[in-house]
Protein backbone atom coordinates (compact mmCIF):
# COMPACT_ATOMS: atom_id res chain seq x y z
CA UNK A 1 0.00 0.00 0.00
CA UNK A 2 2.63 2.29 0.89
CA UNK A 3 4.40 1.09 -2.03
CA UNK A 4 1.59 2.64 -4.41
CA UNK A 5 1.57 6.00 -2.81
CA UNK A 6 5.18 6.35 -3.26
CA UNK A 7 4.77 5.35 -6.71
CA UNK A 8 1.93 7.67 -7.01
CA UNK A 9 4.02 10.69 -6.06
CA UNK A 10 6.55 9.87 -8.02
CA UNK A 11 4.64 10.30 -10.96
CA UNK A 12 3.24 13.67 -9.88
CA UNK A 13 6.74 14.84 -8.88
CA UNK A 14 7.93 13.61 -12.54
CA UNK A 15 5.06 15.42 -14.15
CA UNK A 16 5.51 18.37 -12.20
CA UNK A 17 9.06 18.42 -13.00
CA UNK A 18 8.66 17.89 -16.86
CA UNK A 19 6.17 20.91 -16.77
CA UNK A 20 8.45 23.19 -15.10
CA UNK A 21 11.16 22.68 -17.38
CA UNK A 22 9.11 22.56 -20.45
CA UNK A 23 7.78 26.35 -19.43
CA UNK A 24 9.14 29.18 -20.96
CA UNK A 25 11.27 31.18 -19.16
CA UNK A 26 10.78 34.99 -18.91
CA UNK A 27 14.21 35.92 -17.07
CA UNK A 28 14.83 38.06 -19.52
CA UNK A 29 13.93 41.59 -18.76
CA UNK A 30 11.17 43.57 -21.11
CA UNK A 31 12.42 46.68 -23.35
CA UNK A 32 10.58 49.92 -22.74
CA UNK A 33 9.85 50.56 -26.37
CA UNK A 34 8.51 48.26 -29.19
CA UNK A 35 11.81 47.35 -31.02
CA UNK A 36 9.89 47.61 -34.42
CA UNK A 37 7.56 51.11 -33.67
CA UNK A 38 9.33 52.33 -30.70
CA UNK A 39 6.16 52.36 -29.11
CA UNK A 40 5.63 52.33 -25.78
CA UNK A 41 5.56 48.66 -24.08
CA UNK A 42 2.62 49.00 -21.55
CA UNK A 43 4.45 48.22 -18.14
CA UNK A 44 1.62 45.69 -17.57
CA UNK A 45 3.41 44.15 -20.60
CA UNK A 46 6.58 44.68 -19.44
CA UNK A 47 5.86 42.41 -16.09
CA UNK A 48 5.77 39.50 -18.72
CA UNK A 49 9.62 39.72 -19.14
CA UNK A 50 11.42 39.27 -22.40
CA UNK A 51 8.77 41.18 -24.01
CA UNK A 52 10.83 43.23 -27.32
CA UNK A 53 7.53 44.22 -28.98
CA UNK A 54 4.20 46.26 -28.50
CA UNK A 55 1.26 44.33 -28.62
CA UNK A 56 0.72 45.24 -32.78
CA UNK A 57 4.04 44.14 -33.63
CA UNK A 58 3.68 41.47 -31.87
CA UNK A 59 0.03 40.54 -33.44
CA UNK A 60 1.73 41.29 -36.84
CA UNK A 61 4.47 38.50 -36.01
CA UNK A 62 2.47 36.32 -34.68
CA UNK A 63 0.04 36.07 -37.68
CA UNK A 64 3.03 35.65 -40.31
CA UNK A 65 3.39 32.32 -38.59
CA UNK A 66 6.73 33.43 -36.50
CA UNK A 67 6.74 34.12 -32.59
ZN1 LIG B 1 5.48 48.01 -32.18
Amino acid sequence: MADDIDRANDVAQETIDRIIAKAPKFDAPSLPECLECGEDIPIQRQAFGGRNLCVDCQTVLEKRGRQ
